[in-house]
């Protein structure tokens, strides 16, 4: 804390000012007072050594700030530090504050921890509240710069960011606003708005050039204004040199740019040629309705706001390390905007005057404050009218449990969108969608998996489509290589079209010979089987042929709604799926939520790591009941089907042990009400953690089965996240590193007669199939458009060859080494 020494030439007087600290500032600990002198005869005066020792009583690294009354008291101060340790000496400021004023705000401040700029800042202005109470002139707290004026607790602040105060500079402007407590007004052309509100300070319509006028009122006014300052002469946070509204976006992504087109990462294979489509998503249809519980309905309407600025929180974090603190500042804005205080309390008065629903209410409000953006005479705020639309979508997504925009396109389209959630990429009407272009996100994001598993020609990671393209622009989306023509040239055009023809009959011709189970040349069987996330996929597992399902993803169950499905619903849903499959083997993964599928409503706590921190098994150990009941809905269905259980990142054999006990726990309570279940459900586990390697010969003898999840083993081996552009190349799961990793997790589970496959998206690629068989996997699962390519090549595999490919690459230092031996470097 930092240290404070009052001089006075008058005992008294110190006597009354340490009563009124103690008042003010009772936790001042640090703080000494000298008053007069050593002489009954003349008391009045100062002493240069006892102000030497006060310093040093209170002296710490913090520093101590001296503050004197008049005269000779400024003297003694300052002979008093020619007496001092040197090391101290250089932590000893003289403030030329009002004694008491100065005292009383300093030892606030020093008390509250402030450094000793910060109080001897305090002790210098002390003033300036009495002063403007008393209708002075202000003093001049800052160096007056030529485009700042001061006046009172006012500041007149000249605006020279080139698009004014936009969606950053205001967000920037209201983030620190909202720190202090004083209230915060701003003004242009005679409108005033509350500086704490992003809607009114964005639709001021600030621009470059304008000045505008700042008030604080209330304790910590000065601290505000001078903040305020600050950040205006850091531009709000804004480089000078952009012409332009830095635009949000992603920075090169993995491969190479090439001429005349944008490049993203890959998902699913394909090419779609036709019109752009970049919706501007509106919400569905919110009917006026009326509420019948006020209250209830305003706690309704709190809660999902909430949970909304918790994703919309998530999403800044994720974000910030993914694309860096520029483009996280978008979501920045999106929750200052569900923040404002201004929209909350509208919609809470439309709710509790008008008896709305909280949809309607919010919608209402909502849509107002968007016309007030479209009706700006700014082209740049104008379109922030979209923000407005996002934030709005997000808290009706939460207040509606079945809430999806609708696409519907009168034409075929390539969809070019910022992101969306599995549930909206699940209701694509797929008639109408050519491909799909993700601004955002990696190629195992949620939305991804989903795209690709519905077979629809996906990327991610272009950010510069959403500026680049124009709606209804026809384009080229070539989902092989990545990369989208934004204005492709006829003969481009042509030539995409012959090679969009010819893949499509490869297709055609594989599909049709793959019906069937897929057996090497020297007939090794290897089980080619899908992954799915919910019941819709088994008209494709179907279609495609599938010799099981792989993987169930149950976690997309629990997605995009407010609560869990109950036993019921997911027994339901199993059921269906274990009974579709005809007694096929059907592996149903627990839950595994966490990571970069967080679900609000049962995650409470957010984490600097979610990607290491409580995923998969560590949450549903963490959850029983919650484990229990999906447990008991997997168990019921597995009667008379061909339903397996498979427990996700799995670490430790206590892990596994832990997970089979509640297994058994769940049996008991099925048995206790008489349902019936497969009493002999083959276990498996998730190898995804390099510590399931490193210990599967303990793991192997506890379990039916193993499965390799190749997206989160090459990231937790690498050190690198999935999902990351930035480190998009890192987690391969081709590194000869990762390879080993499965070679291990195969040994150890021939040892044990252990079935091992292999479900992450490594399993669906078709060139790697020679080195898959010759790694010895029993099984492929993979999304279900890829099954017939997968299946050929295998059949085109002769074991003894594959198994050296295998040694070969094992032995190789690069994943790109592998990709060459496995001639996927040539398109
Ligand atoms: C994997 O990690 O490879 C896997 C298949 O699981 P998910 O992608 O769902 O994490
Ligand atoms: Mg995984």
């Amino acid at each position: 804390m930092v240290g404070i020494v009052v001089v006075s030439h008058s005992s008294a007087l110190v006597a009354g000012l340490k009563e009124l600290v103690a008042q003010m500032a009772p936790q001042m600990e640090q703080i000494a007072f000298v008053g007069g002198i050593d002489d009954p005869e003349n008391p009045i005066g100062t002493d240069p050594m006892q102000v030497m020792e006060a310093i040093n009583t209170v002296a710490d690294r913090d520093g101590v700030l001296v503050l004197m009354d008049l005269g000779s008291a400024l003297l003694s101060a300052e002979t008093a530090l020619d007496f001092l340790d040197p090391e101290v000496k250089k932590r000893v400021r003289l403030s030329p504050g009002p004694v008491i004023e100065g005292t009383l705000s300093a030892a606030v401040q020093a008390s509250l921890g402030a450094d000793l700029e910060a109080v001897a800042r305090e002790a210098e202005n002390a003033l300036q509240m009495k002063r403007s109470q008393l209708g002075y002139e202000a003093a001049p707290l800052f160096t007056q710069a030529d485009n700042i004026t001061l006046s009172g607790l006012e500041l007149r602040l000249d605006i020279s960011n080139p698009n004014g105060l936009h969606a950053r500079p205001a967000a920037r402007l209201v983030s620190c606003a909202g720190s202090f407590q004083a209230h915060i007004s701003l003004e242009k052309d005679g409108r005033v708005v509350d500086a704490k509100s992003i809607n009114q300070v964005a639709t001021l319509g600030v621009r470059n050039g304008e000045t505008v006028l700042f008030r604080f009122e209330g304790e910590d006014a000065e601290a505000a204004r001078e903040a305020v300052c600050r950040l205006h002469a850091d531009s709000f946070g804004e480089p000078l040199a952009a012409a332009t509204p830095a635009a949000f976006s992603l920075p090169l992504p993995v491969s190479a740019r090439r001429e005349g087109t944008l490049c993203g990462i890959p998902v699913s294979e394909g090419i779609a040629i036709g019109p752009a489509a970049l919706p501007d998503i509106r919400v569905a249809e919110v009917e006026k309705a009326f509420c019948e519980d006020v209250d209830a309905e305003i706690e309704r309407f709190e809660k999902c706001l909430l949970l909304a600025v918790e994703e919309c929180e998530q999403l800044e974090h994720n974000a910030e390390q993914e694309l860096g603190s520029e483009e996280a500042e978008i979501f920045t804005f999106h929750r200052l905007l569900l923040q404002d205080i201004e929209t909350i309390e509208a919609t809470r008065s439309l709710i509790a005057d008008k008896r709305y629903t909280a949809e309607y209410a919010w919608k209402t409000v909502t849509d107002e404050v968007a016309a007030d953006y479209r009706n700006i005479d700014d082209e740049y705020l104008r379109a922030r009218a979209a923000d407005v639309v996002d934030i709005q979508r997000a808290v009706l997504k939460q207040l509606s449990d079945i809430f999806i925009p609708s696409f519907e396109f009168e034409e075929p389209v390539i969809l070019i969108v910022h992101d969306l959630s599995p549930s909206e990429v699940a209701g694509l009407p797929k008639e109408n969608i050519l491909g799909l272009c993700l601004a955002a996100g990696g190629p195992t994001s949620h939305a991804a998996i989903i795209a690709g598993s519905r077979g629809i020609p996906t990327v991610t990671g272009i950010m510069e489509a959403l500026s680049m393209v124009r709606d209804g622009q026809t384009i080229i989306l070539d989902c092989g290589s990545g990369c989208l023509y934004p204005r492709p040239a006829p003969g481009t055009l042509a030539e995409y079209d012959a090679k969009k023809k010819e893949l499509e009959q490869k297709r055609q011709q594989l599909k049709e010979q793959s019906h069937g189970p897929a057996i090497t040349k020297d007939g090794i069987e290897v089980r080619i089987a899908a992954n799915i996330a919910g019941t819709t996929d088994l008209s494709l597992v179907q279609e495609y042929d599938a010799q099981g399902i792989g993987l169930f993803r149950t976690e997309f169950l629990f997605l995009d709604r407010n609560s869990a499905p109950d036993e019921e619903e997911q027994y339901r849903i199993y059921q269906t799926v274990g009974r579709g499959m005809q007694g096929r083997p059907v592996i149903i993964r627990t839950l595994d939520i966490g990571g970069d599928k967080p679900v609000p409503y049962l995650h409470s706590e957010k984490e600097g790591n979610p990607f290491l921190g409580l995923r998969g098994i560590r949450f549903t150990l963490a959850n029983r009941e919650l484990f229990l009941c999906q447990l008991r809905a997997i168990l019921r269905a597995s009667f008379e089907t061909g339903i397996q259980i498979m427990f996700p990142m799995i670490g430790a054999v206590r892990e596994l042990q832990e997970a089979v006990d509640l297994l058994e726990q769940a049996k008991q309570q099925l048995r206790e009400k008489r349902l019936p279940c497969n009493e002999n459900i083959p276990v498996g586990i998730m190898i995804e953690v390099p510590s399931a390697v490193a210990v599967a010969d303990q793991l192997a003898p506890m379990v039916d089965f193993f499965s390799i999840g190749t997206n989160d083993l090459s990231q937790y081996v690498m050190a690198a996240e999935r999902g990351n552009p930035r480190v998009a190349s890192l987690p391969d799961p081709l590194h000869p590193a990762v390879l080993r990793m499965v070679k291990k997790t195969v040994e150890a589970g021939r040892l044990c007669d252990v079935h091992v496959g292999m479900c992450g998206a490594l399993a669906g690629i078709s060139k790697a199939a020679p080195l898959l068989v010759g790694l010895g996997l029993d099984e492929l699962s993979m999304n279900a458009p890829m099954i017939p390519g997968q299946k050929a090549a295998v059949r085109d595999v002769d074991s003894s060859d594959a198994g050296k490919i295998a040694e070969q690459a094992l032995a190789m230092t690069s994943a790109d080494e592998v990709r060459k031996l496995l001639g996927m470097d040539q398109t």
